[in-house]
């Protein structure tokens, strides 16, 4: 006979995405447990902002209070890394890293994405500080100061992000890097007042923790007191690859339904790690909305094997 999983749903990642599910399900009384590695995306910043009635707050704090929210609904956390899923619908197997199990009637994969920060030396160490990639997160905190985007590899998102930016500050300067510009794509730039300089960054200027200009290889700088950057990103996807979760042939991400279903039958997915622009708000709501189909999923089979029971 088949041994019982341990619980009914695993989420795997307690970022926003994976605690907004956890709080939902304990509430559902679901047998629920989050492995979370603790490296959230935007540890780096000091304020996360957008979020209503959280706008402002530490994005540790908030963190921190969703774990106590969910807790309190007897959620159990495990801080660890998921290295390894099995299984199918009904009795999965997660691999910690420490070599330990974890079984499951249902995963939820929360885990995020990192961003690549590797094509500017010097942009590691100010990231959420004073080099941006969003402007909906960080841009009104730049209001009238010095902006230099720098042409990332997400190209289309790049240009977009000098355009946007402008509404903020009337120095924004477009250092296009290695993205050559369309001459339509100038003209709608410079038409807005964004001043386009054509040269390749090599590095970024200021003592530790400030920014003072972007270095060019031709040995000028551009003066700047924020940078906004839009790099590639990878989604931390692993899991539903092994788990054979589609993947789209356009996007290259898992895809997903509306409510976060992959397509393996028992296997979720939510926030970063299958919708890469969502913010922390859009995250936790994926992961809610989530977190009640995959209820609805538990309940259907609970009837089903009670009725087959009684028969
Ligand atoms: C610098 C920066 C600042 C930002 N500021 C804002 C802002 O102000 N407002 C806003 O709305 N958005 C902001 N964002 C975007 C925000 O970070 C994301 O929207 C949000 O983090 C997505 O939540 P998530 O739960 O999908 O992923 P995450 O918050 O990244 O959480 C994923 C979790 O999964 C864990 N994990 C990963 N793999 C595993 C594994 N194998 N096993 C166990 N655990 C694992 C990670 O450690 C992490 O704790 C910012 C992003 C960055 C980079």
């Amino acid at each position: 006979m088949a041994k019982i999983p341990t619980h009914d749903v695993i989420i795997v990642g307690g970022g926003a995405a994976g605690l907004s599910a956890g709080l939902v399900l304990a509430r559902a009384q679901a047998d629920v447990l989050i492995i979370d590695s603790g490296h959230p995306r935007n540890a780096p910043a000091h304020q996360m902002h957008g979020f209503l009635s959280r706008d402002g707050m530490d994005p540790k704090g908030f963190l921190e209070a969703g774990r106590r929210e969910f807790v309190s609904y007897n959620g159990a956390i495990i801080h660890s890394t998921v290295s390894q899923a099995a299984g199918q619908a009904g009795s999965f197997r997660l691999t910690l890293d420490d070599g330990s199990a974890e079984t499951t009637r249902a995963i939820l994969v929360a885990t995020g994405l990192s961003d690549d920060l590797s094509l500017v030396p010097g942009m590691h160490e100010r990231w959420g500080t004073l080099v941006h990639h969003c402007p909906y997160c960080h841009g009104y905190e730049v209001s009238s100061q010095r902006i230099s985007v720098i042409g990332g590899q997400a190209r289309e998102m790049s240009i977009k992000q000098a355009g946007l930016l402008r509404r903020y500050s009337d120095a924004v300067t477009f250092v296009t890097n290695d993205i050559q510009l369309e001459q339509a794509e100038r003209n709608r730039l410079e038409a807005i007042g964004v001043r386009i300089i054509e040269g390749l960054v090599t590095h970024l200027n200021g003592a530790f923790g400030t920014l003072t200009s972007i270095a060019l290889s031709d040995g000028s700088v551009v003066d700047s007191d924020a940078v906004f950057i839009a790099p590639t990103q990878h989604p931390h996807d692993t899991l539903l690859r092994a788990l054979g979760c589609s993947v789209s042939d356009v996007s290259g991400l898992v895809t997903t339904d509306g409510f976060g279903q992959t397509s393996v039958p028992g296997v979720w997915a939510a926030g970063n790690v299958v919708s890469p622009t969502a913010q922390v708000i859009t995250a936790a709501g994926a992961g809610g909305a989530s977190a009640i189909a995959i209820n609805g999923w538990l309940l259907h089979h609970d009837i089903d094997a009670a009725v087959a029971a009684r028969n």
